[in-house]
Parts: structure tokens; C-alpha cells; sequence
């Protein structure tokens, strides 16, 4: 672990709307706080000391762990519950996935692997594993602030261009340090970038159920992700590197900045057309009020040839990135509208419910 917060960015110039710090008479500031959130800037803390993870079978997580009833998060492979460490205290997070034959071994197998390969601030990191009979437990660091896009819905925030240049800079900084240990995400989405906290402005890239090892000079195809985030060449089962994690990032900053879903059709197949055709514009009214930086920035990501794409380091060094910086001038302050992005959420939401409960059917589980 190092310096993995840029020096250099001003960290706590992001306006936050804090409940806490409200007037006793929230109209006399027409219901809207700006207020500075410090955050501690230098050197940042690993969640615990570095750990070679081994997955134990010989014994079962509650042994050592007591799990709690209190749900995290429901996914397509099982359920993520709190959990304390009884030697130590420290509260963790238990990812149980269900083991349906040996594929799915090999899946949990390569997750296991890979985030042993990812330890980074912005990456979730693992801290223990156990495995019995057809069932996996994943303990994870805890993230407690929820998913980024349901928190910058929430009243209580001010989302500006501001703040969503430093959740950019940080998924950047996450993807940036996956891409140089040759690992692709391959799934990066909304609902996988949760906070750390409920106050504070750190990011985590969860979820690495689908990453892979990447080697530039082999060919890599895959045939699976989210529809409305996946890149073109892996709909057309084509090549796929590190540009395919970029065109996802590209498609995460259209949808903050302005609600809408570059290319949501009205079926998942309309959807997938308008991927592989890549056609997309910044034409809705919700894009008046963006800047050019913004603009470029996402043109630069959402290119249909993946060698023409930026690169995460590229990213980082974009002038729309680099304003965050103190000294080259300041974005945007006003704050942009929540409408759209809130029915993105809701719909996004519902969909994840549906989604979950097609799992739990598969895996024979009665939802009556
Ligand atoms: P998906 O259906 O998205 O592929 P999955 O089965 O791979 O999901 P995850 O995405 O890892 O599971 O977790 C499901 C949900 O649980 C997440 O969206 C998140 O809300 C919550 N979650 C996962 N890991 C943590 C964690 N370490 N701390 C807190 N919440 C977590």
C-alpha cells in the first residue's frame, strides 16, 4: 500500500449537505447548505494489514466470525450479511455464494484469486474465505455508505459536476491500479461502486465475480455483463482488454451527470442494438448545463473502436479530471438535477429485485 491519494487533489473542496450542519430555520438559506467535507488527505489507511488469503475448508466462517441477521446486499449468487471477528472485534462484511456444480467453483475460485491480486483503497478488499460443501463465504472489508448513485439521490446531497469529477478520479484511480495487474472488471456498473462511509466522499469498486487476468498478447472473449454498461466488442463477442472496463466508465459518468441511460431501449435486445451500434448523443436538455470538459470526456470513453478509447490513466490526466485540482481552476458549482437519475435508480433497483429472484427460482429456493 502507498500514497493513494493524490496529493494534489483537493479532496475536501467537495460541497456536501450535511443535516447536522443545518440552520435551525432551513429556509433562510432557501434549503441548501454548502458545506466543506474534510476529509483526512496524505496517506490513506489500509482497511486491515495486508493478508495472503487461503480458502479454509476445514472449518465454516461462524467459527470464527458471528454473522449477523443484518442484510448488506442480495446479488445474483447469494446474500452479503454484516459479521464481527470474534478475536478481534473488527466488523467485516459475509458474502455466501452458492455452489451449483463445478463451473461455479471455478468462477468463486478465480474471484478469490483475483482480489487477492487487488489490494487498493479504492478496490474492496478480502480478508478471509471458507468453503463447505456447495456453499462459499467471502469476508470482505465492510462498506457501509451503500451504493454511490442511491446516495447522491438522496436530498441530504448537492450533486454537482464537482462531485462527480471526484467519484470519477477515484473509479479511475481503482481501474487504473486493476488494469496494471492486467485484470479486467468486466462489470463495472452503478451498483457496483458503493461508499465507505455515509459522510464521507470515498468510493469502493466492489463485486469481482466476473473479473479476469488479462494478457494483452492473447486473444480474450467473453459473452457476459450488464446490457446498458457493456462495451460493443464483447456483444459482438469480439477481442476484449482493458478498453472494454473504459467504455463502461464512459457510460457510469453519462448516467451521474445527467440521469439518463446512453443506450436503454425498450427490450434488452433494442438495448444490446444500440450498444453495437454505438450511437449516442448529448442532445437531451440535461446536458445544457454540462461542460465541455464533461462532454469530451465521455466522447473520449464512449468510442465504438476500443484502441481509440482513453485509457484509465488517460482519464486521470484529463483536463475535465484535473480541474478538480486546486490550482487549474474550478468546475461547475451549480447543482445539477436529481430527476432522471432518481427513476434511473428506481428502475435499476427493480430490475436487481427481478433479477435476484430469477437466481433464487434457479436455485430452487420457494419464494412463497
Ligand atoms: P450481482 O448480482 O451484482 O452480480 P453478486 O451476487 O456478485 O451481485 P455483490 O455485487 O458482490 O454480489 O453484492 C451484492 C450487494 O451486496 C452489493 O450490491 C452491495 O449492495 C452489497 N455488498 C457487497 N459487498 C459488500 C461489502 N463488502 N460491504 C457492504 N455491502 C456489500
Amino acid at each position: 500500500m502507498g500514497h493513494y491519494i493524490n496529493p494534489e487533489v483537493d479532496y475536501s473542496d467537495v460541497v456536501f449537505y450535511k443535516l447536522r450542519c443545518l440552520p435551525k430555520d432551513p429556509s433562510a438559506m432557501n434549503n441548501k447548505v454548502h458545506v466543506d467535507e474534510t476529509e483526512p488527505t496524505g496517506l490513506e489507511e489500509p482497511p486491515f494489514e495486508c493478508r495472503d488469503v487461503v480458502i479454509k475448508k476445514d472449518k465454516w466462517v461462524t467459527g470464527e466470525y458471528d454473522v449477523k441477521d443484518v442484510m448488506l446486499g442480495r446479488g445474483k449468487f447469494g446474500e452479503v450479511k454484516k459479521c464481527t471477528e470474534k478475536k478481534s472485534g473488527r466488523m467485516l462484511a459475509a458474502k455466501f455464494i452458492e455452489m451449483n456444480g463445478p463451473q461455479d467453483k471455478k468462477e468463486i475460485l478465480n474471484e478469490v484469486e483475483i482480489m487477492k491480486h487487488l489490494q487498493h483503497p479504492r478496490l474492496l478488499q478480502l480478508y478471509d474465505a471458507f468453503e463447505k460443501k456447495n456453499c462459499v463465504c467471502l469476508v470482505l472489508e465492510l462498506i457501509s455508505g451503500g451504493e454511490l448513485f442511491e446516495r447522491v439521490i438522496n436530498d441530504d446531497f448537492i450533486l454537482t459536476e464537482k462531485a462527480c469529477v471526484m467519484f470519477l478520479r477515484q473509479i479511475c484511480e481503482g481501474v487504473s491500479f486493476m488494469h496494471s495487474q492486467n485484470i479486467l472488471h468486466l462489470d463495472m456498473k452503478p451498483e457496483n461502486i458503493l461508499c465507505l462511509s455515509r459522510e464521507g466522499n470515498r468510493i469502493k469498486i466492489i463485486d469481482f465475480g466476473l473479473a479476469r487476468k488479462y494478457n494483452p498478447k492473447e486473444d480474450l472473449r467473453v459473452l457476459f455483463g450488464t446490457p446498458e454498461f457493456v462495451a460493443p466488442e464483447v456483444i459482438n463477442f469480439d477481442p476484449i482488454s482493458t478498453a472494454s472496463d473504459m467504455w463502461s466508465v464512459g457510460v457510469i459518468t453519462y448516467v451521474l451527470l445527467s440521469g439518463l441511460s446512453p443506450f436503454m431501449g425498450d427490450s434488452e435486445c433494442e438495448t444490446l442494438s444500440n450498444v453495437t451500434s454505438a450511437t449516442w448523443d448529448f442532445n437531451a436538455e440535461e446536458f445544457d448545463s454540462i461542460s465541455n470538459e464533461a462532454k469530451d470526456f465521455i466522447s473520449k470513453l464512449l468510442l465504438k473502436d476500443k484502441r481509440k478509447r482513453m485509457s484509465a490513466n488517460d482519464c486521470l490526466e484529463h483536463q475535465w479530471l484535473r480541474r478538480s485540482l486546486k490550482r487549474e481552476g474550478h468546475l461547475p458549482e451549480r447543482s445539477l438535477s436529481k430527476k432522471r437519475l432518481k427513476k434511473f435508480v428506481y428502475r435499476r433497483k427493480w430490475q436487481k429485485a427481478i433479477n435476484a429472484m430469477l437466481a433464487l427460482r434457479r436455485m430452487g429456493v420457494s419464494l412463497t
